[in-house]
């Protein structure tokens, strides 16, 4: 039997490191949800804010709805196409409340953008983003809080393609406890699309 871990070339993050900073991250953003006036949005990217968003929730203690929605840029490859589309809906009304997205990684910029977008047409008063990881070094567009909303951030990543702890390379690797650098072999194939 091949291991999930089969593939990775470098842990960047381990489970214990994860586990930690996610705590922080938690314990920063439920103090700031305790001081609304009325219960937020949370809203996962799916499907790679799966783990965070489940780590984290359960470390907030404040009234918080959660909800998911679909936003596909990426084909199987390791390059953005960079013209995401809502592919699934929010369930829960956004009109007048506090957003609070949560992503597995924010890297052009390009993914955050359309769905903060789309959350705003939606009334949402006040838009924050909860982000696993930041990869600054690849930003193409600036991310537009709304309102009173802040950017929450768990750690910077450097310029590699991750995979583990919800990020996936061709839906799989989401499943590891870490976060890890994957080998090139693995995607060097099918790079070019
Ligand atoms: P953006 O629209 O900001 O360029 O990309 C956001 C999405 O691209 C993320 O939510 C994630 O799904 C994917 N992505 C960007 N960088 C990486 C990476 O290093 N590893 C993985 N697995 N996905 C990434
Ligand atoms: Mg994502
Ligand atoms: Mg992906």
């Amino acid at each position: 039997m091949v291991s999930a871990e089969a593939g990775i070339e470098r842990v960047l993050w381990t489970e214990a490191e994860v586990a930690a900073r996610v705590g922080e991250v938690a314990a920063e953003l439920a103090a700031d949800l305790r001081a609304l006036p009325e219960p937020a949005v949370v809203v996962g990217v799916a499907t790679g804010a799966l783990l965070f968003l489940a780590d984290l929730v359960r470390r907030v203690d404040a009234p918080l709805a959660v909800d998911f929605v679909r936003v596909e840029s990426y084909g199987g490859g390791t390059e953005s196409s960079g013209k995401p589309r809502i592919t699934a809906d929010l369930k829960v009304d956004v009109a007048g409340k506090h957003v609070v997205v949560v992503e597995d990684i924010v890297d052009t910029g390009n993914t955050l953008s359309c769905l903060i977008a789309h959350l705003e047409k939606k009334g949402a008063s006040s838009i924050s983003v909860c982000t696993f990881l930041d990869k600054p070094a690849r930003r193409k567009v600036d991310i537009q809080l709304v309102g009173d909303g802040k950017f929450y951030s768990g750690f910077e990543c450097p310029d590699y393609f991750v995979v583990g702890y919800g990020l996936d390379y061709a839906e799989l690797y989401r499943n590891l406890p870490y976060v890890g650098v994957l080998k090139p072999e693995k995607y060097k194939k099918d790079s070019s699309n």
